[in-house]
């Protein structure tokens, strides 16, 4: 099922982990693609917001883990791009696998199992890029290629696991969860010092804000 946050931005809630569907000014954009038994809820809730599953054009990731990358197979065979993290682009096309020197990376070394290399090309994006409207921060620490899509013109952020809500509040994400939580925090910091005021914050988990997103990311900052 997808709710709509805004004109042209949609959430999937898939229970435990978020994808969104966005329409950036004609280009209809899947963020994050949640695990792979999502594969279906993906594509049915493309249909709710009134697209076809060949309609989609891009895909942006903001990290490799495998409920945000699970479901990357269903769009096999679908002329689209893949856009990631430059640091996690060859985790995705399965030229890299995850260290076993960090503890997240033993994490993404089981998860691994769950996720399969995507047929389509994948575009490594930087800090600074633009895809379609949406400006690329460069937000490493939850992952070393985690990635922030901010549109001005959408007023709205993609997150990912930079920061998580939980009953209301925003957290940065956890150590546990992270290859750096040092990193996690200057990101935060460096993401809210940087990024344009937008009004929807679309986190990878918990729910999303409709409006008032930099301001809620500007509290997590000073909890830091
Ligand atoms: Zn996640």
């Amino acid at each position: 099922m997808v709710t709509p946050l805004a004109d042209g931005v949609w959430w999937y809630d898939l229970r435990g982990t978020n994808a969104y569907l966005v329409d950036d000014d004609g280009t209809l954009t899947l963020v994050d693609t949640g695990m792979r038994f999502h594969a279906s809820a993906l594509i049915g809730g493309l249909r709710e917001a009134g697209f076809e599953l060949r309609d989609l054009d891009r895909i942006l990731l903001t990290h490799y883990d495998m409920d945000h990358v699970g479901g990357l197979g269903a769009f096999d065979g679908v002329d689209l791009t893949i856009h990631v993290g430059a640091a996690d682009a060859p985790l995705v096309t399965g030229e890299q696998k995850p260290p076993l020197s960090n503890h997240k990376g033993l994490i993404q070394r089981v998860g691994r199992l769950l996720t399969s290399v995507p047929d389509n090309p994948v575009e490594p994006v930087e800090d600074g890029d633009s895809v379609g409207t949406f400006t690329v921060y460069g937000t490493p620490g939850h992952t070393p290629g985690h990635v922030c899509y901010v549109s001005e013109a959408l007023s709205t952020a993609l997150l990912g696991d930079l920061v998580l809500e939980r009953g209301g509040t925003v957290y940065p994400s956890p150590w546990l969860l992270s290859y750096d939580a040092d990193a996690v925090e200057a990101s935060v910091r460096s993401l809210a010092e940087r990024a344009p005021a937008f009004e929807v914050a679309a986190m990878g988990h918990g729910v999303p804000f409709e409006e008032g997103g930099s301001r809620r990311l500007a509290s997590v900052v000073e909890t830091l």
